[in-house]
């Protein structure tokens, strides 16, 4: 039998919390406030943008929306980003990805000032996740972490195999599964036993960006699943990257897309500006 985890059920109870923290800041004459920047018409990342400054409306932090048209240069998103960084009034700054082609992603995500880089995409954030001593995790690993204690699912030993190794979810992902003594292996589009590998796993997370990548005979009786995947099909409704019908009869946890990860990683971003707001105000 199984559980659907709920991260909208899971996300609710975060942005309560920082709803309560936030107005204990508020009490205190401190207004919690992140800026978000997009750049260009993408409608997914419009979607994206839209839900971020809902939660936040809902967390009572101040939201801030710079929406650069597609040709925008260089020049001028750093300043923009420059500006944000002397602004003691924003704790929070977010750059919007993928970028338009012309613009040098890693060169603006750098340029975010660490204790403000509420993603944790800054080198300077990375490494401390690397050695385990951080202020910010991502916001999508970190919102998996938080479903998985919210299910008092222990990594304590498991096999944790997570399918993808971006920067931005399999590889933090992967470091925060370390941390809680679970044995991690990461796969990827090179490695060659794959379906083994995860047929091995207690623990599974697809962050793979490609529709029913995982399937039932690859899924271990009892394993849990996570799946990160959002993939927009041609009929326009979502799906993720677990075959979710078949696999959840074997899974005893399984995430749903949608509603699953994808709020988590809108609430983990709620609980990093309110980060943010108390280092900058030396709250911590
Ligand atoms: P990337 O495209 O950066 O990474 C995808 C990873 O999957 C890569 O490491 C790639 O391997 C691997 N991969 C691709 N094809 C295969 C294959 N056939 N076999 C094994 N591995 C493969 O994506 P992201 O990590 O940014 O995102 C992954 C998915 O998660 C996307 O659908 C994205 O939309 C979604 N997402 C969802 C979020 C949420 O809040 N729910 C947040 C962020 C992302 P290699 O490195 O070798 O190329």
């Amino acid at each position: 039998m199984y559980k659907i985890i709920s991260g909208k059920e899971v996300s609710e109870a975060v942005k309560l919390r920082v709803s309560d923290e936030v107005k204990e800041l508020k009490e205190n004459g401190i207004e919690p406030c992140l800026a978000v920047i997009l750049v260009g018409d993408d409608p997914a990342s419009r979607v994206y943008v839209n839900n971020k400054k809902k939660a936040c409306e809902f967390c009572g932090i101040r939201s801030l929306e710079y929406v650069l048209p597609a040709e925008t240069k260089e020049e001028e998103l750093i300043e923009l980003v420059e500006k944000l960084n002397n602004d003691k009034s924003v704790n929070g700054i977010l750059c919007q990805l993928p970028l338009p082609k012309h613009l040098d992603e890693k060169k603006v995500l750098n340029l975010i000032k660490p204790e403000k880089d509420v993603d944790a995409f800054h080198p300077e954030n990375v490494g401390h996740i690397m050695i385990g001593d951080f202020n910010f995790l991502p916001c999508t690993p970190a919102g998996i972490m938080e479903m998985l204690r919210y299910e008092n699912i222990d990594l304590d030993g498991k096999n944790c195999v997570v399918i993808g190794r971006s920067n931005i979810v399999g590889k933090p992902m992967a470091m925060l599964m370390l941390k809680e003594n679970a044995t991690v292996t990461i796969c990827h589009s090179r490695t060659k036993n794959l379906k083994e590998v995860v047929a091995g796993a207690d623990v599974i997370v697809a962050a793979v960006g490609r529709p029913n990548f995982v399937t039932a005979d690859m899924v271990k009786d009892g394993a849990v699943i996570i799946d990160v995947g959002i993939n927009r099909m041609d009929d326009g409704k979502l799906c993720g990257d677990v075959d979710f019908e078949a696999c959840k009869e074997k899974a005893s946890y399984i995430t749903p897309v949608p509603g699953g990860v994808g709020p988590m990683t809108i609430a983990t971003l709620m609980q990093n500006t309110i980060t943010a707001t108390r280092i900058q105000n030396g709250k911590e």
